[in-house]
């Protein structure tokens, strides 16, 4: 005789493993002209772009998507939320929903540590930025790491709803999901 065993048992739902995650290029990586070679590493291993703008939020948009959602003066202080703020404002940004599997967890990963200097080698902030918590306190500017990437599935939903409308998001599919993205309709 042989026994089966799922990993859910009749009234648990499995996982939802595909995720839609917000990414910001911020306006130190659009002046500096990276944000093609950057965003090439995102289409690389896989993941589709379903949703993207070039925009330019004001000082209460950024309130918003740092405190109210990220909680960023509660954590770090005030005065890190308003250079935080003030350093965003500068400039356009651009903005893309990424979907993939498991794909919040995997772009902070791309994204690296907060702040540059102790991001690894390989991670985006530690590849093309090199900033520390210290120069940005002692120069009382923004950390400009180049990218916003949403925390959590929680954060994400918020985020998401915070900078895209349900009408600029697109579902279609993508060539490569067959292998990158596996699905049970694929077979
Ligand atoms: P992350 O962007 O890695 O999720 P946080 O949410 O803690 O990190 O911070 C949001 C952003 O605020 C950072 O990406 C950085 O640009 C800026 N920031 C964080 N800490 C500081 C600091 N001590 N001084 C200046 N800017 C900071």
């Amino acid at each position: 005789m042989r026994f089966e065993f799922s990993l859910f048992s009749a009234n648990m739902k499995p996982m939802n493993t595909q995720e839609k995650t917000l990414i910001v290029f911020k306006p130190d990586a659009v002046q500096r002209g990276i944000v093609g070679e950057i965003l090439a590493r995102f289409e690389k291993v896989g993941l589709k772009i379903i949703a993207s703008k070039m925009v330019n939020p004001d000082t209460e948009h950024y309130n918003f998507h740092y405190e109210e959602i990220g909680k960023l003066g509660t954590r770090r202080g005030q005065k890190t939320l308003d250079t935080t703020v003030g350093m965003m404002t500068v400039g356009p940004v651009i903005a893309f929903l990424l979907e993939g599997v498991e794909s919040i967890a995997l772009v902070r990963k791309m994204v690296g540590a907060t702040e540059s200097k102790s991001a690894l080698p390989g991670t985006i902030r530690g590849d093309y930025s090199h900033m520390s918590f210290a120069h940005a306190d002692a120069e009382d500017v923004g950390l400009s790491n180049l990218i916003h990437a949403s925390a959590d599935p929680e954060e994400a939903k918020q985020e998401i709803a915070h900078w895209f409308k349900e009408s600029e998001i697109f579902h279609y599919e993508a060539v490569h999901e067959k292998f990158t993205q596996p699905k049970k309709s694929h077979k």
